[in-house]
């Protein structure tokens, strides 16, 4: 089974839980729309290079539709429109009142100048502005985006609607962009490990942990939980698996991350293949970089006994039933990565408001709906002896369900 199709999956074992009918799961699983559009730009040599961009919209029945833009060259329809759905159940499962959406360009942005980027960014505007908007769709950063392209997005959106800075989240802080965006996904990573381990009554200060990924959300999440003193034994990024047993020094290594732009050369460490961080022998196993890593072929080597997953969609469903049956408790990506879409409400909701909120206040407000959000799906978990990814979907879905049947459009 592909990653793209392990969402569906998972909405289909939570369906069963609901008893819900073939028509409502039909209903609640097809898109709204789907768009895909002709990105072409010209390159700094003057040539024209054409990709294309995506935009699928999921559902809007709990509010507009939210999600991120992805560049990368692995994106296409399938992925997008999985991506789309599992937003869906993401802002449900934390209760704030959006639908979901996801989008992107299949291009390698490491390919291409900023000019380039920027270009592509204003031409992929043009192809998608009639349909993005602060009351219907409002996009957001993802893998390969940033608070640049949220700024360039804005602005082209602008030139056709006007100023309206709620079409979009994730912006620069000078520019409507909310304090604590950036760090958000990954400071809730954070949050809700700690949350897991207490409620497991293991003490983080003996939690050995690995991050695979040192992006925008492996490095927040290594920061605040080498801050809450968990020894993070091993993080990675392409260049591969940097490992000391005894405990990475975490501010030197977002510091090599800062000076080099990822973590090759980093010397302080065991250099080892970048796949082996998912099997070492750690607690806490925190997968925080691309879809579809955890599967058949690597899942009886893991020995973590609690996953978190930080990325979109890491573990294939065959490898969730095997860790199941094994006894590890598996945090999903639903509840676990929702933080960055929590802050980019809280940014919607300051844009509108023309207001301005502390970065203490965007902190606690954070904590406050990530707890209340994995209180309830760690109960829902516990009341249907189900695990929690089944239950974070139960949740999910019975609320998407209630705001379509409170429409009208079923009985
Ligand atoms: N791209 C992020 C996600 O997958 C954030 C989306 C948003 O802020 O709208 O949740």
């Amino acid at each position: 089974m592909k990653a793209s199709q392990a969402t569906e999956f998972y909405f289909q074992q939570a369906a069963e839980q609901l008893g819900l009918t073939d028509s409502m799961r039909k209903l609640l699983l097809t898109p709204k729309r789907e768009v895909i559009v002709q990105v072409a730009f010209e390159t700094d040599t003057g040539e024209v290079q054409t990709h294309l961009g995506y935009r699928v919209q999921h559902n809007n029945s709990r509010g507009p539709m939210k999600g991120g833009l992805r560049y990368h060259p692995e994106v296409d329809i399938d992925e997008v429109r999985s991506l789309a759905s599992l937003m869906t159940w993401k802002t449900a499962v934390v209760n704030i009142p959006y639908g979901g959406a996801k989008g992107g360009i299949s291009v390698d942005p490491k390919s291409l100048s900023r000019k380039e980027i920027e270009r592509m960014t204003r031409a992929f505007v043009d192809g998608i502005h009639d349909i993005i908007g602060p009351d219907t769709d409002i996009p957001a950063p993802d893998m390969g985006t940033s608070f640049e392209e949220m700024s360039w997005i804005r602005n082209q959106w602008e030139k056709y609607h006007g100023f309206n800075p709620a079409v979009i989240t994730g912006k620069p802080v000078e520019e409507y962009g909310a304090k604590g965006r950036e760090e958000a996904t990954g400071r809730g990573v954070g949050i809700l490990t700690l949350k897991s381990l207490k409620r497991m009554g293991m003490r983080a200060e003996s939690c050995r942990t690995a991050i695979q990924g040192f992006g925008n959300v492996g490095s927040h999440a290594a920061k605040f939980l080498h801050e809450a003193t968990l020894p993070i034994v091993a993080v990675s990024d392409i260049s591969g698996c940097y490992y000391n047993p005894d405990g990475l020094d975490i501010p030197a290594v977002l510091r090599h991350l800062l000076d080099r732009g990822s973590l090759n050369g980093y010397r302080a460490a065991e250099l080892l293949p970048a796949d082996d961080l998912l099997t070492l022998d750690v607690d806490v196993l925190i997968p925080a970089a691309l879809g579809g890593v955890i599967h058949e072929g690597n899942v009886d080597k893991i020995k973590a006994k609690l996953i978190i997953e930080a990325a979109n969609g890491p573990t294939l469903p065959s490898a969730d039933a095997a860790l199941r049956e094994a006894g590890v408790t598996v945090l999903p990506d639903i509840l676990v990565n929702a933080g960055g879409v929590t802050v980019s409400y809280f940014e919607w909701v300051q844009n509108r408001q023309h207001y301005r909120w502390s970065l203490d206040r965007v902190r606690q407000e954070l904590d406050r709906t990530l707890s209340d959000a994995f209180e309830q799906v760690w109960q829902e978990s516990v009341a249907r002896e189900i695990d929690l990814r089944t239950a974070a979907f139960v949740l999910a879905i019975a609320r998407v369900k209630r705001a379509t049947e409170l429409a009208g459009l079923t009985s």
